[in-house]
C-alpha cells in the first residue's frame, strides 16, 4: 500500500514518553497541526509482537509490566480528556495497524519518539516503506545530540571518557519544555466514530492487569504514592526532594531493602512517565536551595550512564545484541547452560544471596542496583549462560525495563561491551557479605 497525496491531520504516536510534560516530540506534531490548521489524533498501540514468547522459551512481556505500562497509559489518556482531546488504544503490530490508522483518516503526517533500537527502528522503517512520512524526534537524552561534544557517532565507548569529556564542557542539559496544556482538535466525528468504536474495530482489548503487591517491594507500586502514571512520577519526584534524600544517595544507594536508598525514578523513566531532564532539573533546583554535595552530584552521574547506553545504542545498533558484543575476542566454545538458566531464573540456585535476589525481581519486577549486578554475574560467570537468555528474562520480568540500559548492562557485564577491564564477576559471598552482612535481605527473600 502506498498512500496517496492531498491528505491532511497528524497522527502523535505515544511510545516510551508516556508524559505531557517535557514532551518535544508532542509539542512538534502540536505545532505541525496548528500550521497546518489540521486536527491531531494521539494514539497508544499495545505491541502484541512483546506478549509472544521469546527465544528463550517465556513470554517476553509478563503480565505485570504490560500492567505497569497500562497505568501509564491510562493516565496519559485521563490528561488528554482533561484537555479535550481523546487516546486512541490499539492493539496489534504498530507499523501494521498505525498504517490502516493512517489511511482510515487520510493522515498526512506520523510523529513519534524517536527510539535507537533495532526493533524499534524497524518498525518505523516498515511505515516509511509504505510511503508513510514519519517524523521522529530525539528526546530521551538529557542533552539534544548538537550539545555533544562530538557527533553522537563518534562517542567514546568508555563511560569515564565520555562522562569527562561532557564534564569538562560547561555541562547543563537542555530545559524541560514546557507542560503541554492545550491540543488540537481531533478528526471530526464522523471519521473519529466513538473512539471506543475504533479501538473496538482496529482489535483493541484491555491489557490482563497484574499489580505485584508484595509487602516486602523495594517498589510498593500498589500503593498510591508509586502510581504508574505520569502525575504520581511526578509527585514522588517533588516528595524525593522534600525528604531530603538526595543529600543521603550516595550513602545509601547500594542498598537492598526498603523504598528509600535509590530514587527509584526508573520504572517512570522507562514509560517516560518521567523524563530524565525533569529530574535532572529538580536534582539542580534542590542543590540551589539545599546545597550541592558529592551526593546530589552522584544522582546526575548516574543519569549520565543512562545517556551513555542510549548513545552506544546510537553508535553501533544491532551490534550491541550480538553474543559477541562490541568484541573481536573469540566467543568460549560452551553452549547455553539451559539447567543452569532454570534454576537461575525460578531462584533455585542454593546460592542464598543470587535466590533471594531472583525471587525479589520475580515477585516485584524490581531490583536494587547491586542486586541486578550480582544476580547478572552469577548467570554469565558461575553458571556460564548466554547472558543474552538473562537480559530477555530480565526484560520480561522488570517494570522499569529500558531497552538502552538492560542491554547496555548485560553486555557490559558480560565482558563484550565497553568495560575497560574486560570481564567483571561479582564474587556473591564477598558481595553478600559487604552488602547484607546480617542477613536481612536474605531472610527477607527466602
Ligand atoms: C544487568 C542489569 C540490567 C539493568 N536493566 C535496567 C533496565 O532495564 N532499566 C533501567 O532503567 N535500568 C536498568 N539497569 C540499571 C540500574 O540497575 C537501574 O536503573 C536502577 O537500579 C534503577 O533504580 P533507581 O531508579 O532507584 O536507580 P538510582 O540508583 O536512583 O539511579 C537514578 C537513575 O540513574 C540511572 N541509572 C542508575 N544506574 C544505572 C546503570 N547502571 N545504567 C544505566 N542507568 C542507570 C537510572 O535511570 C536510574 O533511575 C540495569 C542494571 C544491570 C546491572
Amino acid at each position: 500500500m502506498t498512500l496517496s497525496k492531498a491528505r491532511s491531520g497528524v497522527v502523535y504516536w505515544f511510545r516510551n514518553d508516556l508524559r505531557l510534560h517535557d514532551n518535544s516530540a508532542l509539542h512538534q506534531a502540536i505545532e505541525l497541526a496548528e500550521k497546518q490548521q489540521t486536527w491531531l489524533l494521539p494514539v497508544y498501540v499495545h505491541d502484541t509482537a512483546l506478549q509472544l514468547t521469546s527465544p528463550w522459551g517465556f513470554v517476553r512481556t509478563s503480565a505485570h509490566r504490560l500492567a505497569w505500562t497500562a497505568m501509564a497509559v491510562q493516565d496519559v489518556s485521563q490528561q488528554l480528556v482533561e484537555l479535550g482531546s481523546q487516546l486512541l488504544q490499539i492493539t496489534g503490530d504498530p507499523s501494521e495497524v498505525l498504517a490502516e490508522l493512517m489511511e482510515h483518516f487520510s493522515a498526512s503526517t506520523l510523529v513519534c519518539e524517536d527510539i535507537a533500537a533495532p526493533y524499534e527502528e524497524a518498525n518505523i522503517q516498515a511505515m516509511q516503506q509504505r510511503g508513510i512520512d514519519v517524523q521522529t524526534v530525539w528526546q530521551s537524552t538529557l542533552m539534544a545530540p548538537d550539545q555533544l561534544p562530538f557527533e553522537p557517532h563518534d562517542v567514546p565507548d568508555e563511560f569515564s571518557s565520555f562522562r569527562r569529556a561532557v564534564e569538562r564542557q560547561t555541562f547543563a542539559p537542555a530545559q524541560p519544555v514546557a507542560t503541554v496544556t492545550t491540543m488540537p482538535a481531533l478528526p471530526n466525528q464522523a471519521a473519529l466514530g466513538s473512539v471506543h468504536e475504533l479501538q473496538h474495530a482496529l482489535g483493541h482489548t484491555t491489557d490482563p492487569c497484574v499489580i505485584l503487591d508484595d509487602p516486602r517491594s523495594a517498589f510498593p507500586w500498589s500503593q498510591p504514592e508509586f502510581h504508574g502514571g505520569e502525575r504520581a512520577a511526578l509527585a514522588h519526584l517533588v516528595k524525593y526532594c522534600s525528604r531530603d534524600l538526595p543529600h543521603t544517595y550516595k550513602a545509601t544507594r547500594n542498598g537492598l531493602v526498603g523504598a528509600n536508598y535509590s530514587t527509584k525514578w526508573s520504572p517512570w523513566l522507562a514509560t517516560g512517565a518521567l523524563s530524565a531532564r525533569q529530574a535532572w532539573t529538580a536534582i539542580r533546583s534542590f542543590e540551589a536551595k539545599y546545597g550541592a554535595t558529592d551526593s546530589t552530584y552522584w544522582i546526575g552521574f548516574e543519569l549520565l550512564w543512562r545517556d551513555h547506553f542510549r548513545w552506544l545504542h546510537l553508535k553501533y545498533g544491532e551490534r550491541m545484541y550480538w553474543k559477541r558484543g562490541l568484541s573481536d575476542a573469540p566467543l568460549p566454545t560452551l553452549t547455553h547452560n539451559t539447567r543452569g538458566f532454570e534454576h537461575w531464573r525460578t531462584g533455585r540456585t542454593g546460592k542464598a544471596f543470587i535466590d533471594a535476589g531472583m525471587r525479589e525481581l520475580n515477585a516485584t519486577g524490581y531490583s536494587s542496583n547491586r542486586m541486578r549486578q550480582n544476580l547478572a554475574s552469577f548467570l554469565i560467570h558461575d553458571l556460564r549462560c548466554d547472558w543474552r537468555a538473562g537480559a530477555a528474562w530480565f526484560e520480561s520480568q522488570l517494570i522499569d525495563f529500558d531497552v538502552y540500559n538492560n542491554q547496555g548492562n548485560w553486555l557490559y557485564l558480560s565482558g563484550r561491551g565497553t568495560d575497560p577491564r574486560g570481564s567483571r564477576r561479582f564474587n556473591p559471598d564477598k558481595q553478600a557479605q559487604d552488602y547484607d552482612g546480617d542477613g536481612a535481605y536474605r531472610r527477607l527473600w527466602n
